[in-house]
Order: structure tokens, then sequence, then C-alpha cells
């Protein structure tokens, strides 16, 4: 009950910066164990299944706060933002190749997103892999129109990761194995 899987997705900016074996050094190091991996190039298809088209309004509504933060004025709705923050994204999501993974560990889901960070590197605690390889904003890249560069996509709760787990790896792209210190990260 306490073991879970997570998907874990080294995101363009973290592949075509070089720094895609840093990353993943660092899940290892925890403990968490790889069962999955394999770099692949996404479709705008398979994007459009990973960042579904019901995140609009809620990337719209961010949208919207980071004008207001930079007290930028729009007229565009909620709406419109939210599909041209999304189509940025996407441009983004299939601009080169990505390295996904699963990784299964204790509280894995939880554990993963404390290491990767809030959505933001230039609020992201130093010792997160947002705060200690980017500073920019979701902001910045709002008014950059440049789709949010933060390294890595995580899941963000256990029902997320079933979801996503299955949306990118195949049963048998999933692999049982004990790893040599599995006794004192995780159990016998
Ligand atoms: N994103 C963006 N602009 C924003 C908020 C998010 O471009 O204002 C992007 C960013 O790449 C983020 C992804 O959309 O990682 C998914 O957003 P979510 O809120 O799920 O953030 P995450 O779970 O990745 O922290
Ligand atoms: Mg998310």
């Amino acid at each position: 009950m306490t073991i879970e899987r997570s998907l874990v997705v080294i995101k363009p900016d973290g592949v075509q910066r070089g720094i895609i074996g840093e990353l993943i050094s660092r899940f290892e190091k925890r403990g968490l164990k790889i069962v999955g991996m394999k770099m692949l190039w996404v479709s705008r298809d398979f994007a459009e299944k990973h960042y579904p088209a019901n995140m609009i309004p809620i990337l719209g509504g961010k949208s919207l706060d980071n004008f207001k933060e930079f007290g930028i004025e729009t007229d565009k709705t909620r709406e419109e933002l939210g599909e041209s923050a999304r189509e940025d994204l996407l441009k983004f999501t299939t601009e080169s190749p990505v390295v996904a993974m699963v990784f299964e560990g204790v509280h894995a889901v939880k554990a993963i997103r404390k290491m990767v960070g809030p959505t933001s590197p230039h609020v992201a605690p130093a010792g997160t892999i947002r705060g200690d390889y980017a500073h920019l904003s979701m902001g910045h890249c709002t008014i950059e129109g440049m789709g949010g560069r933060n390294l890595i996509h995580a899941s963000g709760n256990k029902e997320e990761a079933e979801k996503e787990i299955a949306l990118w790896f195949s049963v048998d792209e999933l692999f049982n194995y004990k790893r040599a210190d599995e006794k004192h990260v995780i159990k016998e």
C-alpha cells in the first residue's frame, strides 16, 4: 500500500541542456527504483493526451494571474489565454525527444513531487530540481509565449500517476526486479 509508482518525464529543456544523467541520478540516489525508461519524441496527438483540453481553464486562470502580477492589460478571455498557453506547452513538449521513466518507491508520488519542486522555478526552493537547474517563472513563459520550461514532469497524485503510466508505458515495458540496496531503502 505504501509502495507506489509515478511517471517522471525529462522535458525537452532537460534533454537539450544535456543534463539527463544528472537528473536521473538524483532519483536513483534517493533509492527510487527505475522500473521503466525510454527516450521518445512524442507526437502532437500524444502530447494532447498528456496535456488534455480540460486543463485549458486552469492554465487560462494561471495566465490571467501572471498578466495581473506584471500589470499587463489583456482583453483576452481566460479560455483564450488557456488555449494559447496550452498551444505553447504542446509545441514545447514536441520540440525534441524526452526521456520518460516510471519510478517505484515508498510514497513515490509525493516523494518525487517534493524533489521536483513547485511548478515555477523562480520560487522553487534550492535543493529541488526546478530550484537548482532553472530560475525563470511561468509568468515569464506566458508573456514570452514559450511553454513552461521547468525540466521535469512528475505525476501530481496517485490517480494521475496510474493514468499517466498507462498512457506512456505498455505492461511489457515495466519491470519487476530487486535493487541490491533495496532492503535498506525499501524493504527486505
Ligand atoms: N505551465 C505553463 N504555464 C503556467 C503553468 C503551467 O506553461 O502558467 C506548464 C508547465 O510546463 C507545467 C505544465 O504546464 O509543468 C503542467 O502544469 P501543472 O499545473 O500540472 O504543473 P506541474 O504539475 O508540472 O507542476
Ligand atoms: Mg501537473
